[in-house]
């Protein structure tokens, strides 16, 4: 959701060197990025205080004497090491008590109600200057090696079908589209598209719950969860004939692709986190109770995913992929 803050700092400064300083899990996703240079990672820099770390990290920063910083997370912590840098420009939102690390601030009051992406990118102009409608969709760069030696891993050959399944969500279950409903979708999948391979894709902690996915459907799927790197996670979703998802990091990625996606929300809000793709459709109930943003469902239910059907899922990637085979010239 960054990624178009990076897309404008560019724009604005095209020789500009950009830099990202991010924790080694999501590292691969700002390395995926055009205009990122170089990538430092610091595992400590959305963890606990540890200033002698911070202190260790400001001088790591400051012998690359940068000009500008901008500081996505609204914590105290994270604006430390830039401060102690001496980095002349400290960019980010007021968050907590930052007056002093933090030196040209914006106050968050003009994204107000706005998507995530757009409260990222208002970073990039004068703090209280409106935020322009046409805010970039995210877009990460295609690199075909790579994309090639990650199918080569999972013994997929460039052209063959695969369609993304990602039924993790970190936030908590009440993000998460039940495995009995993945599994059906998996099973009406193979029916339309038998040549298809379709990967369960996500981190070794949700590997479990795709051996029971797997196990639901009957299906030959291959279970990826924790077998690939977060490298090969992007590359194959970067390739995917289509993607299902949760509201959630991959589901980021698929959009930032424009792949033909379908992301299923349930305690949050699509309002907010939208995929922004043309090739994305949402399933959302927007029930009486939702948003609610809780981990877990406060009322015991979880209607707002168990009464997503997989059919109107499948019809949604049906739709998107029908709608990307009629504009897309063939490669
Ligand atoms: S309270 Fe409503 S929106 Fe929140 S998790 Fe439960 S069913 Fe979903």
């Amino acid at each position: 959701m960054a990624q178009p803050l990076v897309a404008l700092v560019k724009r604005f400064d095209p020789d500009g060197r950009i830099e990202a300083l991010a924790p080694p899990h999501v590292a691969a996703v700002f390395a995926a990025m055009a205009e990122i240079d170089d990538v430092i990672e610091a595992p400590n820099v959305h963890g606990r205080l540890q200033l002698a770390d911070r202190w260790r990290l400001s001088r790591r920063l400051r012998e690359r004497r940068y000009d500008r910083c901008y500081v996505l997370p609204n914590s105290l912590k994270s604006a430390i090491a830039p401060f102690l840098a001496l980095i002349p420009q400290r960019i980010g939102h007021r968050g907590e008590a930052r007056y002093l690390l933090i030196n040209r601030r914006h106050d968050g009051e003009a994204a107000k109600g706005r998507p995530m992406v757009e409260f990222y990118a208002q970073l990039a102009f004068e703090a209280g200057t409106p935020i322009p409608a046409s805010i970039p969709n995210p877009a990460l760069a295609r690199d075909a090696g790579r994309e090639r030696a990650a199918r080569l891993r999972i013994g997929l050959a460039a052209t063959e079908p695969l369609i993304v399944l990602c039924p993790g969500a970190e936030f908590g279950p009440a993000k998460r589209w039940p495995a009995r409903h993945f599994a059906a979708l998996a099973s009406l999948l193979t029916e339309e598209w038998p040549e298809a391979t379709i990967a369960l894709i996500g981190s070794a902690r949700e590997r479990s719950l795709a051996t029971e996915i797997a196990a639901l459907s009957g299906q030959e799927l291959r279970n990826l969860c924790g077998e690939t790197s977060l490298s090969e996670a992007i590359a194959l979703i970067a390739t995917a004939n289509g993607v299902v998802s949760n509201d959630s990091g991959l589901m980021h990625v698929a959009a930032a692709f424009a792949r033909p996606q379908v992301a299923v929300f349930g305690s949050s809000d699509p309002r907010h986190t939208p995929p922004r793709s043309p090739r994305a459709s949402v399933e959302w109930l927007h029930l009486e109770c939702s948003p609610c943003f809780e981990r877990d469902c406060p009322l015991g239910h979880l209607n707002c995913l168990n009464r997503i059907a997989p059919p109107a899922v499948f019809e949604s990637l049906r739709r998107a992929m029908r709608f990307e085979t009629a504009t897309r010239p063939p490669r």
